[in-house]
């Protein structure tokens, strides 16, 4: 789960990791109100879950509070298109008004789970502010790291190594530490799956701060969080993807043009690459899960073609535990109701599939139906290409 800068800076704080003196406003005359107490000289910045925001034009100083008002007018509502939104853009709901640095260095400090290493990495880098995917790609030797041993935890050497790499030196290296430390303490008590500062900042007084705050969450680890649970802003995920979960379907937007509906992850993983191979791509991965009835695929097949990207739908149904009647019946169903107006292959193997092809033959509805994988990959990427 993703939560906004202005959250990840109230639980940074209070884990002692130093942040600037902030509120965050949802109208230009609290933008004002707020700039006036943190004493005028202000930056305002859009809060919304995709990073860039600057480059979008998402953030802007302002000297004093009328012209906090002013920018935080012109933020507010605006569709901020960044290098990590869609083309659209995401619609700016509030800012987040703070208090301005006098910056004299940028610097990066995130900590991730290495799954390869099983273990959390801290990383540092003097060249902050920019994208550090960028660096890593072009000057990896500018990305130190620390692997974290689960066992004890960060080591206070291994702190120290970082804030020496960085260039802190003195007061500021007793101050980066002092960060570092926090940041990984905070990465770990909240179970994030992610927390990035950047840029850390060196400000031209001489102080260390986060003056970006990202943290992301282990959503299997958020029912131990119900406070950071509360955090989450439906208006900042994918409408389709919220309904999805409302009805326990395990369903992700892709950007693809074929739409899936599968039952099982593996299978849908599996789904996923044969459409890719055949030479198409897959609009999502929404698994209807083991024990699927009529209702759960009804919905699905709502979800699925609600989503204007999607050209063509495969449905592709191993029967397990799950029978193939009750998804023909769901399929069946879900088209009395849902214009659909895309065509439609259907592959059903397993428990009941001879029953459930009778019912799909009986129904007098317009699909393709396949039999062996393959057959349905090739099938659904002609039915694309006939589409378009
Ligand atoms: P992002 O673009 O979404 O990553 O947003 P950031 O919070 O990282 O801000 C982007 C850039 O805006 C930073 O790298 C800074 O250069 C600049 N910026 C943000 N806050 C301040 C501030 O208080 N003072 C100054 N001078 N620049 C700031
Ligand atoms: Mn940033």
């Amino acid at each position: 789960m993703k939560i906004h800068e202005y959250q990840a800076k109230e639980i940074l704080k209070s884990f002692g990791v130093p942040v600037p003196e902030g509120g965050v406003a949802r109208t230009p005359e609290d933008a004002e109100a707020i700039a006036k107490t943190l004493g005028g000289h202000v930056v305002v910045k859009a809060q919304i879950h995709a990073g860039g925001r600057g480059k979008g034009g998402g953030i802007k100083l302002a000297a004093d509070p009328s012209e906090a008002k002013r920018v935080a007018s012109e933020i507010l509502g605006m569709h901020l298109v960044t290098p990590q939104t869609g083309s659209e853009g995401q619609k700016v709901q509030s800012v987040w008004v703070e208090q301005a640095t006098d910056i004299d260095r940028e610097l990066y400090l995130g900590i991730v789970l290495d799954r390869a290493q099983s273990r959390l990495v801290v990383m540092a880098s003097r060249a902050g502010g920019m994208d550090i995917e960028e660096v890593a790609a072009t000057a990896p030797e500018q990305i130190l790291k620390e692997v974290v041993h689960p066992g004890v935890g960060l080591q206070p050497f291994q702190a120290r190594r970082l804030a020496l790499g960085l260039g802190l030196a003195g007061e500021q290296l007793k101050q980066g530490v002092a960060f570092i430390t926090a940041l990984y303490k905070a990465y770990e008590e909240t179970d994030c799956s992610l927390a990035e500062i950047n840029p850390l900042v060196v400000s031209k007084t001489g102080d260390v701060s986060a003056l970006d705050a990202k943290m992301n969450f282990d959503d299997n680890a958020l029912y131990r969080h119900p406070d950071i649970q509360a955090l989450r802003d439906l208006d900042e995920e994918d409408p389709l993807e919220v309904e999805a979960s409302q009805f326990a379907l395990n369903y992700i937007k892709l950007d693809g043009e074929v739409g899936c509906m599968v039952n099982g992850a593996g299978l849908a993983m599996a789904t996923m690459d044969i459409v890719k191979y055949a030479g198409s791509s897959p609009a999502n991965f929404l698994d209807v899960g083991g024990g699927t009835n009529v209702a759960r695929v009804k919905n699905a097949m709502r979800i699925l073609t609600s989503d204007t990207d999607v050209k063509a739908v495969l449905i592709n149904i191993f029967g397990g535990i799950v029978r193939c009647d009750r998804v023909a019946e769901g399929v069946v169903e879900a088209l009395k109701d849902i214009e659909i107006d895309v065509p439609l292959v259907i592959r059903l193997q397993g428990t009941n599939a001879e029953e459930g092809a009778q019912i799909l033959e009986n129904s007098g509805l317009e699909f393709a139906v396949a039999r062996k994988l393959k057959e349905a990959a090739e099938a659904i990427v002609a039915a694309v290409q006939r589409a378009a």
